[in-house]
């Protein structure tokens, strides 16, 4: 044998031994042993994505399921004609209330969440899922039992520190619009809430105003790109879209029709719905404050600046 040919030996012996050891990290890295997170999230691939078509459906015992008209503290205000009554009630941050006066609007102290969740319990409201929320504006019918969507804008940390585990303790469902680039919530944090029954939705992708954009790429990417960056987190299809600012004109409503959501979310001060407004629907934001919460119940929007 010359030389050469055992150099050649040599250097294919070495590339082998190599091959083993990058083999060998390969596994190392992402396999890890029992009890302890593998250094690399696992990737879902889209085999193994199975896309639900179908919410989760509440494990809330009902105890009065025809209680639509009876009991309410305040006296509800009179309902548009051909609509259908479900409080939309709009959070954004739940967390002790900050200094900033100008800022507490959008916080809900956890203390004041709970009751206003409590409150919800006791007059045996069910807290509905985009799909349950939306079969009932095809129906065009009001709920037999009181029901109302709770819902969350933004993504902040805190809708998983505190909103999430008082949802939880009553098994209501939260409705949860995050902007898909400017993720506030752990994503393993998210799947979880998404696998304990609360719903992801999109929110945009990096909540500009959606307003002023003019060329498509822009639109298809915050809106129809965000809703398949969230699906792919969670393994769900998404139903809805909430306009960053509540701002939408006709561009941005074909987008989101277009894209396949079934109706989005805005800001208002009504809690009656149709159909053909599906795509601009009124929410009312919840304040620190239960009385005014109680009056948004029963479709009375009032300003408050006391906050508890
Ligand atoms: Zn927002």
């Amino acid at each position: 044998m010359s030389k050469k040919h055992i150099s050649h030996l040599k250097v294919i012996f070495y590339l082998f031994i190599l091959d083993l050891i990058i083999v060998w990290i390969i596994v190392l890295l992402f396999s890890a042993p029992a009890g302890k997170k593998p250094l690399f999230a696992k990737i879902p691939s889209d085999e193994t994505l199975n896309l639900e078509n179908k919410d989760p459906i509440s494990q809330r015992e009902i105890v009065d399921a025809y209680n639509f008209d009876k009991d309410y503290d305040f006296k509800p205000v009179e309902q548009r004609p051909y609509s259908v009554r479900v409080p939309i009630l709009t959070y954004h941050h739940v967390a002790p209330l900050p200094s900033s006066r100008s800022s507490r609007p959008y916080f809900v102290s956890p203390e004041m969440f709970e009751k206003q969740m409590k409150y919800l319990d006791k007059k045996h409201y069910k807290s509905l899922t985009p799909i349950e929320f939306y079969d009932l504006l095809q129906l065009g019918k009001n709920p037999q039992q009181k029901s109302v969507m709770i819902t969350f804008d933004d993504g902040n940390y805190n809708n998983y520190e505190y909103a999430y585990p008082i949802l939880k303790k009553y098994d209501f469902v939260g409705v949860f619009y995050i902007v898909s680039d400017k993720i506030g919530i752990p994503i393993a944090a998210l799947q979880e809430m998404s696998q304990n029954g609360m719903i992801i939705e999109s929110h945009s992708a990096t909540h500009i105003d959606l307003i002023p954009v003019t060329d498509a790429a822009t639109l298809s990417s915050e809106i129809t790109s965000s809703k398949y960056k969230i699906q792919y987190l969670t393994g769900r299809t998404i139903t809805s879209f909430s306009y960053p600012g509540c701002g939408s004109n006709g561009n941005v409503v074909s987008t989101v029709a277009a894209s396949g959501y079934l109706f989005a979310v805005s800001c208002g001060k009504s809690i009656d719905h149709s159909y053909y407004g599906r795509y601009g629907l009124s929410r009312m934001h919840a304040y620190s404050n239960l009385e005014n919460f109680k009056k948004i119940l029963s479709g009375i929007w009032e300003v408050t600046y006391d906050y508890e």
